[in-house]
């Protein structure tokens, strides 16, 4: 793997989304563990340790793929020599080299990616050829974690709300931060907070789970959708573009080798 030299964030809103990721995911876990889960099992018994070992290893999962892909470069930096030139490549003019088909140049990045699929603000890199498997797992154990946590979640928040039939009540109780402007802060309403904000993660990384899954069994990318499909291979070829050659081998984490078919430079048009 060819590893990013820079992988701070690049802007404002990219560092807050960024830095918001980094501490909303420790917090979730936290009162999924020591708040929510002990309500329901005694804390260390072997219920409650089934529960918090199936969310240890899952979150560590996540954060290995979430470290892989953002130290994978998978830019042409490196990989096409300055100046070159090639017939049929379109030529970038920032990176003063003819790009690949299929990549684009990232204007936050500065470089162009192969095979790119978006830029991910909350971990502030892009996402393209050598990282996408990554990035799905990452979506993976996300949406895993966010829905397995939220169950219990549920249950805990459904004990705790109190809710009487008024405007203010439904505000307070599906915005906990409101609660601050009527001077009844407590520890429920941050949890609630934390719970909420765990639910909201699951739906996206479950949608982007889905829909990024989609794309790849047709080897396409966000950028190749706006166009015609024009790389498909088969189904289980267009799964080995992302996930390598060992692709049923890449679930148990980003250190598995799993070469990938081609060089994410040179594509043959399918149809
Ligand atoms: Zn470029
Ligand atoms: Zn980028």
């Amino acid at each position: 793997m060819t590893l990013r030299r820079n992988i701070l964030p690049k802007s404002r809103g990219e560092m807050m989304s960024t830095l918001a990721n980094m501490i909303s995911c420790p917090l979730n876990y936290y009162v999924f563990n020591f708040v929510v889960l002990p309500r329901y099992y005694k804390m260390w018994s072997f219920e409650y340790n089934i529960h918090f070992i199936i969310i240890i290893i899952t979150t560590f999962m996540m954060y290995a793929n979430m470290i892989a892909m953002i130290f994978c470069d998978t830019s042409v930096k490196g990989r096409i020599p300055s100046g070159t030139v090639v017939k049929d490549w379109k030529y970038c003019e920032k990176c003063e080299i003819s790009a690949p088909p299929r990549s684009w140049h990232c204007n936050i990045c500065d470089v162009c990616i192969l095979k790119r699929d978006h830029h991910c603000f909350f971990t502030s890199c892009c996402i393209g050829f050598h990282n996408h498997r990554y990035f799905f797992m990452y979506l993976f154990t996300v949406a895993f974690d966010a829905f397995y946590m939220s169950y219990f979640n549920f249950y805990y928040f459904w004990e705790k709300a109190t809710f009487e039939y008024t405007w203010t009540s439904l505000l307070k109780l599906l915005f906990p931060f409101i609660s601050v402007f009527f001077m009844e802060w407590s520890s429920i309403h941050f949890h609630f907070i934390i719970i909420i904000e765990t639910f909201c993660f699951g739906l996206m990384a479950g949608f982007l789970f889905l829909w990024c899954g989609y794309l790849i069994t047709r080897n396409m990318v966000l950028f190749d959708k706006k166009r015609a499909i024009i790389y498909e291979r088969g189904f289980l070829e267009n799964i080995k573009v992302v996930f390598g050659e060992r692709w049923y081998f890449v679930w148990l984490g980003p250190w598995v080798k799993s070469r990938l078919p081609c060089d994410g430079m040179n594509w043959e048009k399918y149809m």
